[in-house]
């Protein structure tokens, strides 16, 4: 009744009801570009329960979709740290795409996952305002190293534990998605030596990709990926770029991915589509750093052909000019040429490797010798 519905919505919009298109290519899709074998799946929200230290109860939600019938089980786990909020909403979009469109196995979304660090606004929830998680002195609530997490530590590995309970056991493959700070490209970072993750690298939609071995874990607490691994499944992860924003060009990097993976592993009709263009393999060999030639203000350029600043993932040329540092000396301009062609991966300083957490860190002061951009080359 859904289709017909919408069918009847499509004729009537379009003028074209009672013309007789049977038969035609047109009959086939409907307005919203839903073919005829859709349908509605059955979408659940359900919560992972934590009983906190002080017994304090936090329920994480997630989306649970369900086909009906045998298959993978995929998990998209967004915002293990707080403030990389933007999966929140490649999730909810996936959820919705699911619902329609999944014909095999079931989905587990956590658009939220690590409510307590959101809930502060932060990378994890104990830390002091601009302080980050590389610079404090406990670490103990990094919930990307509690899994599979204890239901009797502390607040962070309850989260965790409650999470693999309700959710990450379940699954046999999982997309672990994060933000990098905006300075830096959306990145998939997959792992090359195992098969099962290897396959989901291989389909998603950043620019960038890097590669690297399947890292072991240290002991008995691990990464999510790790922990899928272990119990014999596939994990990958991103970086969209942002923190502590939602930008609509990231959710659609993010959403593109989550449908690719489905499509190949038979979760959804049709084969992954490659959206990105040339992908670029971040190595160290090609990485070309810029370094500032004297302190003051970074201005970035105008992109070629663009009316707005360059970004991250946006190509230039040899040569090019990528923006002018302001003196602070003798109010100079002095430009930042493009030493290679290439994508930009990271652009802008980005200080002390604190950018993640302090406004002052993200200033376009730069000092002299400070990295400002790099372009890796294809
Ligand atoms: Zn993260």
């Amino acid at each position: 009744m859904y289709m017909k519905q919408n069918r009847r919505d499509f004729l009537k919009l379009t003028g074209l009801a009672g013309i007789g298109l049977a038969g035609t290519s047109i009959m086939s899709v409907n307005a919203f570009g839903r073919d005829n074998k859709s349908k509605h799946n059955q979408v659940v929200v359900d919560h992972a329960v934590a009983t906190l230290v002080d017994g304090k109860v936090v329920s994480i939600p997630f989306w649970r979709v369900d086909s009906g019938k045998d298959g993978p089980s995929l998990a998209l786990i967004a915002a293990q740290h707080g403030n990389e909020v933007q999966g929140a909403e490649v999730a909810r979009r996936f959820q919705e795409v699911c619902a329609r469109q999944l014909v095999n196995g079931s989905v587990w979304l956590v658009p939220m996952a690590n409510l307590l660090a959101i809930r502060s606004r932060k990378h994890s929830f104990n830390l002091e305002p601009e302080q980050n998680n590389r610079l404090n002195p406990d670490k103990l609530h990094n919930m990307q190293r509690h899994w599979p997490g204890d239901p009797v530590g502390n607040d962070t590995a309850r989260l965790t534990s409650a999470l693999d309970q309700s959710v990450v056991r379940h699954c046999s493959h999982l997309v672990d998605m994060h933000c990098w700070e905006h300075f830096f490209a959306a990145e998939t970072l997959a792992t090359n030596d195992h098969e099962p993750s290897r396959i989901l690298g291989e389909v998603t939609t950043t620019r960038f990709i890097s590669w690297s071995a399947a890292s072991q874990p240290q002991g008995e607490k691990m990464m999510v990926g790790q922990l899928i691994r272990k119990r014999g499944g596939g994990a990958v992860a991103m970086e969209l770029s942002g923190q502590f924003h939602m930008q609509e060009r990231q959710v659609q990097i993010g959403l593109s991915s989550m449908v690719n993976i489905a499509k190949h592993l038979g979760m959804i009709e049709g084969g992954p589509k490659l959206t990105r263009g040339s992908l670029v393999v971040r190595k160290s060999e090609t990485s070309h750093e810029v370094i500032a030639s004297c302190s003051g203000i970074f201005m970035p350029a105008v992109g070629k052909g663009k009316m707005t600043s360059l970004i991250p993932d946006d190509f230039v040329e040899e040569g090019q000019i990528l923006g002018h540092i302001i003196s602070d000396k003798d109010l100079a301009t002095v430009p930042v040429i493009a030493p290679v062609s290439g994508y930009l991966w990271k652009f802008g300083p980005c200080h002390w490797g604190l950018c993640d957490a302090s406004l002052p860190a993200q200033h376009p002061y730069t000092e002299e010798g400070e990295s400002i951009v790099i372009i890796v080359t294809v």
